[in-house]
């Protein structure tokens, strides 16, 4: 089945929840994404998780990706575009997405929308998680991940039962290297002029949803979860 029919297809049988979520780095996007994965089932396709294995598998891609990544840069939009595409157009895709760390310029925001409207699809909503920049650096400086499973702790707001193991698999937890003071200023810097334009871009197209991403990750996430139950509810009236 062509990806056209296919997701005519899908529009008539189910209604899709196709998602993203935006936010400065460190604003608590993969900690609300973990739960709502399990909350919605999901596929969760995140631009920054994606990259990282590709370093860590030394293929083409992240041996480019490194270089960007490790200075806080963006990668170059034709590539990444090229990536998250291919993810949308698989059929583990087709009822829905939930996008984390992409679309993160004007261009990625064009390239996503245009891709979706070749297959009769439409963003559901664009899920703001905002924080002023002195709590993103809080947040990432205290930021460590399990080498294995990615997992997201904090050394104050969310630590682990065993300090430097993660719960679920035991592995060892590490700061990102872009975690770093320097970069974490160099990324809030980028984040503020290539991906913030994207907000108006989605408030104008009507389905911007704003979170208060300062207050805990529990009640940020009460929040996320209630609008996107209404938001299923009012597409399938
Ligand atoms: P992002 O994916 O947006 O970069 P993360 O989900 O990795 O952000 O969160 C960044 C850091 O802040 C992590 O260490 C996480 O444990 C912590 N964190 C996430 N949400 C909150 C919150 N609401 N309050 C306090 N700390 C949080
Ligand atoms: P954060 O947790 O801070 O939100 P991510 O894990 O999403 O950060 O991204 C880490 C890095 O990966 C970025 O600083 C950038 O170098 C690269 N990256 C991720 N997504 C994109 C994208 N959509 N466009 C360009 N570069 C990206």
């Amino acid at each position: 089945m062509s990806a056209t029919a296919r997701g005519a297809t899908a529009k008539k049988t189910v209604s899709e929840l196709n998602l993203i979520l935006l936010g400065p780095p460190g604003a608590g996007k993969g900690t609300q994404a973990e739960r709502l994965q399990d909350d919605f089932h999901l596929p969760y396709i995140a631009t920054g998780d994606i990259l990282r294995s590709a370093v860590r598998e030394g293929t083409q891609l992240g041996r480019q990706a490194k270089e960007y990544m490790d200075k806080g840069e963006l990668m170059p939009d034709e590539v990444i575009v090229g990536v998250v595409l291919e993810r949308i157009a698989s059929d583990e895709a087709r009822d829905g997405f939930l996008l984390d760390g992409f679309p993160r310029t004007a261009e990625q925001g064009r390239a996503l929308d245009s891709a979706l409207v070749d297959v009769g699809r439409r963003l559901t909503a664009a899920l703001l998680i905002d924080v002023p920049d002195d709590e993103v650096v809080r947040r990432l400086s205290g930021r460590r991940v399990s080498v294995k499973s990615g997992r997201v702790y904090h050394v104050e707001f969310d630590p682990p039962k065993h300090e430097g193991r993660c719960d679920v698999d035991g592995s060892r937890l590490v700061q990102r290297e872009d975690d770093k003071p320097e970069t974490v200023r160099h990324r809030l810097e980028v984040y503020h002029r290539m991906t913030e334009p994207l907000i108006k871009h989605y408030e104008d197209k009507g389905i911007l949803r704003r979170f208060d991403g300062a207050r805990s990750a529990t009640e940020v996430h009460d929040h996320i979860r209630a609008t996107i139950a209404t938001l299923r509810l009012e597409d399938e009236l």
